[in-house]
């Protein structure tokens, strides 16, 4: 199933891996939510200090709190924001931390999300 993604400012059409939209006249900066499983713009909801803290950003379309993935701060070819805000913060986004094979996360997605912060 492909689905056609839109930057969410000029809604120009996307790569789903894009982290500045391909508009010259918009360059919003993008991230793929693990949340929505869209594209979307970003604000930054919290810088953390220290060496293995990620600042934590909030995803315009949906409110929710999300972390830059590992692939993405090392440099990899990787837009997405993982999940977090919950007990602990995902270190990969939905498309890295998937197992290939079978597509279900490589590990159990805690049942309890906190949802007001
Ligand atoms: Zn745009
Ligand atoms: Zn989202
Ligand atoms: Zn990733």
């Amino acid at each position: 199933m492909s689905k056609a993604y839109k930057c969410p400012v000029c809604l120009n059409e996307v790569d789903a891996a894009a982290t500045v939209c391909s508009n010259a006249a918009c360059r919003a900066e993008l991230m793929f939510c693990s949340h929505c499983r869209d594209i979307s713009t970003y604000v930054l909801a919290e810088e953390r200090k220290g060496r293995t803290a990620r600042n934590t950003y909030r995803c315009d379309r949906c409110q929710r709190l999300g972390v830059k993935c590992y692939t993405w701060l090392s440099g990899g070819y990787c837009n997405g924001l993982a999940r977090a805000g919950g007990s602990f913060d995902r270190p990969l986004c939905s498309g890295c931390g998937r197992d290939r094979r079978s597509g279900t996360a490589s590990r159990p997605i805690p049942a309890r999300e906190e949802t007001q912060r």
